[in-house]
């Protein structure tokens, strides 16, 4: 009874029911529209319904999330050459041919290329 009680009480966090209902559209408009458009389409509608039907604050302080996550990753990509989203997804960007292969692949699937250690989590310049 406890988690039901402490998941409904995070349900009722607007940040959390802001990001629940952008997730939610952003898997309509994967399903219905596009893969590549659907952030951008879940994001302004969630944005534009809040600000126009909620309040104007959790947009704001969720668009601060999200600028901060990504200024975060560009800051990972510059100065570690380490790129976060290639490392979600499991692989590595080979430094020759520029192809994405598998994390711990240790030669190139596309043009053979064999990957060194200093290699591996390393965007390729
Ligand atoms: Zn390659």
């Amino acid at each position: 009874m406890e988690i039901i009680t402490n998941i409904s009480y995070i349900l009722k966090d607007p940040l959390v029911q802001f990001f629940l209902w952008m997730a939610v559209l952003h898997i309509i408009g994967q399903v219905f529209v596009d893969k590549k458009i659907s952030f951008w389409i879940a994001s302004v509608a969630t944005t534009f319904l809040w600000y126009k039907y909620r309040d104007p604050y959790t947009p704001a302080y969720a668009w601060g999330i999200i600028v901060g996550f990504i200024l975060l990753a560009y800051i990972l990509k510059i100065v570690f050459h380490f790129n976060i989203f290639l490392f979600l997804k499991g692989r590595k960007r080979c430094p020759k041919c520029y192809e994405e292969a598998h994390l711990r692949a240790k030669v190139c699937p596309f043009c053979g290329h064999v990957f060194s250690e200093k290699d591996d989590l390393k965007e390729g310049d």
